[in-house]
């Protein structure tokens, strides 16, 4: 089975990624002994969500397996994570059996699904905030 156009190229650049992110996870903790980390630099400065609001308190729950507490600060998290996971799993066993058989291949329909929730996440924060004047 040929790879996807786009898979050659995500497989190694979200392994690295993953990589990149659980070293500065490794140094933000043990080394700068897990300092506070900034407010949304967007909702700080015009009190409006931006569609990245709450991902940071997301990815804090996830990591304790509280999934959802994550889909509550922002679903597009643990959506994300799941789908990610899932992609290099099935990528990985995919090349491990010589490239044979059933395996998650990369769409733009992926990408387009996480950006429109996102965005309906963004929306409905900001609905709640300005319509009815529940922060989240
Ligand atoms: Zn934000």
């Amino acid at each position: 089975m040929e790879q996807g156009p786009w898979d050659r190229e995500l497989y190694p650049a979200l392994a690295v990624t993953l990589a990149a992110g659980f070293a500065a996870f490794l140094i933000w903790r043990f080394t700068l002994n897990a300092p506070a980390l900034p407010a949304c630099w967007f909702f700080t400065r015009w009190h409006v969500y931006c569609p990245a609001c709450g991902g940071t308190r997301a990815i804090i729950a996830l990591t304790h397996g509280k999934v959802a507490q994550a889909c509550y600060w922002n679903p597009a998290v643990p959506v994300g994570a799941v789908s990610v996971a899932a992609y290099l799993l099935s990528q990985t066993l995919w090349r491990l059996r010589g490239r044979r058989g059933w395996v998650l291949r990369y769409s733009n329909r992926w990408l387009w699904a996480f950006l429109l929730l996102m965005a309906v996440n963004c929306g409905a924060r900001n609905l709640l905030w300005f319509g009815f004047g529940i922060a989240l």
